[in-house]
């Protein structure tokens, strides 16, 4: 194995549990705004709605199809249309309220903080985010793990996303690290995986979901714990 010396982290779905933290964030705010006398619509159903406009949407910002402020401004349109619920009654609020709590929940994916205090002794950690500025900082500070990494990179500050090779050069510059001793960890296999892959780093396939693939990622797990065995 080779010896490497820095270690890249993607934050959402990989360190973050987003998924837990959104669908929190949304069940309350379906409640709080009173959402099922909008029509036939039920909290679990307008969580998992979310769930996959979210994806399409964020696969769309990394493709560079949309904006930062397209994808916050019409997420919640498109769920309401999906659901059949009148747009005029989406909340001014919503996505305001929304972007600010969820950011603000502490979840993490399971032995994220036990990894993190296992590797921060033997390696030097940064995150690599295709997320905002603004809410990954909240999101890290809120479940406590700023203090382990030695920078944090996010595609506003890059000017590009994961994919794009000039981020993970960015980012290697800006930790003076090199190719052949960074490892990118992370659960997409575009952004991350073959993002780091065309890059030249070795990386880390975080597949929790256990999805099928042809790719042949340097290391593949569906736990964080399998970290401490790997590294
Ligand atoms: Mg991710």
């Amino acid at each position: 194995m080779p010896l490497y010396r820095h270690l890249f982290f993607d934050l959402d779905h990989t360190l973050w549990d987003f998924e837990r933290c959104s669908g929190e964030t949304l069940e309350e705010l379906f409640h709080e705004y009173q959402m099922e006398s909008l029509g036939d619509v039920c909290a679990q159903s307008f969580v998992s709605t979310f769930r996959t406009i979210n994806r399409s949407l964020w696969l769309q910002y990394g493709t560079g199809q949309i904006s930062q402020q397209q994808l916050r401004d019409t997420r919640f349109v498109l769920v309401m249309n999906e659901l059949g619920l009148p747009q005029t009654d989406i909340p001014a609020s919503l996505t305001e309220q929304y972007m600010n709590r969820c950011s603000r929940k502490p979840h993490l994916q399971p032995y994220a903080r036990e990894v993190l205090d296992y590797l921060h002794h033997k390696y030097t950690l940064h995150i690599l985010t295709n997320g905002f500025d603004d809410v990954q900082m909240i999101k890290m500070q809120s479940s406590g793990i700023t203090d382990y990494f030695s920078h944090i990179i996010t595609a506003q500050k890059a000017g590009c996303y994961k994919p794009d090779g000039r981020i993970f050069s960015y980012s290697l510059q800006l930790a003076a690290a090199d190719t052949a001793t960074s490892l990118m960890i992370g659960d997409s296999l575009e952004a991350d995986v073959i993002g780091a892959q065309r890059a030249g780093m070795d990386q880390v396939f975080y597949n929790c979901e256990g999805i099928g693939h042809t790719e042949r990622p340097t290391y593949e797990i569906t736990c964080l714990s399998e970290l401490m065995k790997i590294l």
